[in-house]
Parts: structure tokens; C-alpha cells; sequence
């Protein structure tokens, strides 16, 4: 289960977020993190063990390394990662070490200063490239997440791979899905970027080793440390295989990234009504679709990725 935290972020990424920032939801329409504890906990007892914190940016919501502490003391959570771009993670990185986080996930689309300046419309490069050498230095499992676009950053893949490569860690090219403000013909398929790094790296061969719980494929060299992961929504359908469900900060579980429908867990969560609750849940995995529609003309989900969790 994806858990967006808040649609707030101290970014704009231009694929996912306008650059007026989103309206500002009252706290009091937010779920608690008592409320998502009490979520996970249903949740957990009908076999959903693994659980990752988004955003907006989760970072900026205060007191996410206690979320995290709360959600890992929850009998039978096994898992609890988190997505972050990184701004901010150097300073909690000791806390959520500290509450027990299994895994980071930093949001990391250029290598250069100006161009990651200008992808998330003002990011620092300096405080996400001293937030990975941090986390580096921790051994906690760490992935970087990149989208290649056309004419913006795509001449950076074989810097990505090398930073792979020199780090030790894995770099995961994510293929730009047309949700928000995202044009997906603008990203690149993952098909033509494992062409380029093989042209490149003859020896690339797929890294058999397990490397999370998510749809990615992996690649390495032999001798080399650091993978590079694939994770390709468009031109490599997963749907057949996709376990995940998406809870948004206004406690509507979302059964799929692609289409709008929802299911509000709100109200029976308020009411106090765990059998309820745990109805909507089942409801939501129940209601997933056997496919995704994204490459034909339809763009049923008006929401931006901001508002998703990604
Ligand atoms: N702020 C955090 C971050 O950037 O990691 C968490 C939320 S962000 C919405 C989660 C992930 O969604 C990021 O890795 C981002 O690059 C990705 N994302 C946003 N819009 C996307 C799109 N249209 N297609 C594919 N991935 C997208
Ligand atoms: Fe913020 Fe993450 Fe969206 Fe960028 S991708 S605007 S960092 S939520």
C-alpha cells in the first residue's frame, strides 16, 4: 500500500506539479497518522504487509519519521519505505533510521545543477547529492528514481548508469506515465534506453538477485556494483502482477494509477467502524482493473501525480 501523506511539496517538478503549487487542503480533511496506523492495521489483517510513505513531498509533513515508527510497531507491518526528492532527507535521515524505515527511495531526474533547477522548478542539487552520500555511508537500501524525457534530460543515461555504478547503488528508469501534467510521448521508453546502455556496456545482463517488491527489472555488469532497474508502466505492462493500492492523504484508496475511481475509507474510519473499514479495503483490491489504459486516447485520472503519490 502507497501512502501519500500530504499533496504538499517544496518542489515543482514540471511533470507532476503546476507551478503555483496545488490548493491547500485543511489539516482537518487530512487523515491523522492515527488514522493511518489504524488503516495499516486493517489493513495488515487481510495480508497487506508492506507499505510505502509518499507525497507531495512526505518529508515536509512534520513528524514523518514518527509515522514510520508508529506504522513499524504495528504487529505484522513488514515493511515501511519511503519516496522522498531528497531536499530535506539529510536532515531526518538519522531519525528515520532511527524509527526503523526499511528503504529510501530518492526522486533524482538530473545530475547537473541548472537542469535539476530547472526540471523542479528552483530544487537544490547540492542537498539530494549530499542526502545519497549520507544514506550511502548507512547502508540503507537506497534507489534512486530517474525520468528520462526527450530534449530535457535524456543525454544523461549514461551519466545515471555511472553514478549507479560509482555509488554502489540502484538507479531505476521510470517511464513517464500520462497522469497530471505529464506528456507521455515526451519520456522515453525503456525498451530504446536498455538498447543505449548495452550499446554502451555489452556485458549489461539481467541482476537475478531480489532487489525490492516492485514491477522493476534489473540489469548489471558482472565485477560492477549498483544495478540499473527498469520500470517500465507503458511499453512493459505489469498489470497482470500489480499488488499495489494507493491511499491518498484525503483517505480515498485509489485500485489503480491510471484511472479516477476511488473508494473513500474516510468516513467509516471516523465512525469507528473497523469492519467497515476493512471492507473498503477488500473493495478497493477487489475493484482493481485488468489493465491500464494509458497509451490509448483516454486520460480518465485528472488528478495530478502530486495529489497520487506517485
Ligand atoms: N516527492 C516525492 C518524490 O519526488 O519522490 C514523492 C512523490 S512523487 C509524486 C513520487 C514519484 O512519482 C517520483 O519519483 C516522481 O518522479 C514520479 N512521477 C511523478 N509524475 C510521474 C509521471 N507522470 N510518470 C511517472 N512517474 C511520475
Ligand atoms: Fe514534488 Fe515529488 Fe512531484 Fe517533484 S515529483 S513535484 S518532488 S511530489
Amino acid at each position: 500500500m502507497r501512502i501519500s501523506i500530504t499533496d504538499r511539496c517544496n518542489l515543482r517538478c514540471r511533470y507532476c506539479m503546476p507551478e503555483e503549487g496545488v490548493d491547500k487542503i485543511p489539516m482537518r480533511d487530512i487523515l491523522t497518522y492515527e488514522e493511518i496506523v489504524t488503516i495499516c492495521e486493517q489493513a495488515v489483517s487481510l495480508g497487506v504487509n508492506r507499505f510505502k510513505i509518499t507525497g507531495g513531498e512526505p518529508l515536509v509533513r512534520r513528524g514523518c519519521p514518527d509515522l514510520i515508527r508508529m506504522i513499524k510497531s504495528v504487529p505484522g507491518a513488514e515493511q515501511v519505505t519511503i519516496t522522498t526528492n531528497g531536499q530535506l532527507l539529510e536532515k531526518y535521515l538519522d531519525e528515520l533510521i532511527a524509527a526503523g524505515v526499511d528503504g529510501i527511495n530518492v526522486s533524482l531526474d538530473s545530475l547537473r545543477e541548472d537542469r535539476y533547477k530547472m526540471i523542479t522548478r528552483g530544487g537544490e542539487l547540492k542537498a539530494v547529492q549530499d542526502s545519497i552520500d549520507e544514506a550511502v555511508k548507512t547502508e540503507i537500501p537506497l534507489k534512486i528514481n530517474c525520468l528520462l524525457q526527450k530534449d530535457i534530460n535524456e543525454d544523461e543515461l549514461y551519466d545515471f548508469a555511472e553514478f549507479a555504478f560509482d555509488k554502489g547503488i540502484d538507479v531505476r528508469f521510470i517511464e513517464t506515465m500520462p497522469v497530471g501534467f505529464a506528456d507521455a510521448d515526451a519520456g522515453l521508453s525503456n525498451e530504446r534506453v536498455k538498447l543505449l546502455l548495452h550499446k554502451k556496456w555489452p556485458k549489461l545482463t539481467p541482476d537475478e538477485r531480489v532487489h525490492g517488491n516492485g514491477p522493476a527489472v534489473y540489469y548489471h555488469i558482472p565485477g560492477r556494483k549498483g544495478s540499473i532497474g527498469f520500470i517500465s508502466a507503458l511499453h512493459g505492462k505489469f498489470c497482470h502482477k500489480c499488488n499495489r493500492i494507493r491511499l491518498t492523504s484525503q483517505g480515498l484508496i485509489k485500485p489503480c494509477l491510471c484511472y479516477g475511481d476511488t473508494v473513500d475509507i474516510m468516513d467509516a474510519l471516523r465512525k469507528g467502524n473497523e469492519d467497515d473499514v476493512r471492507r473498503i479495503i477488500t473493495k478497493a483490491v477487489m475493484e482493481k482493473p485488468m489493465e491500464h489504459c494509458f497509451g490509448s486516447d483516454q486520460r480518465p485520472e485528472k488528478h495530478s501525480m502530486v495529489e497520487i503519490g506517485g
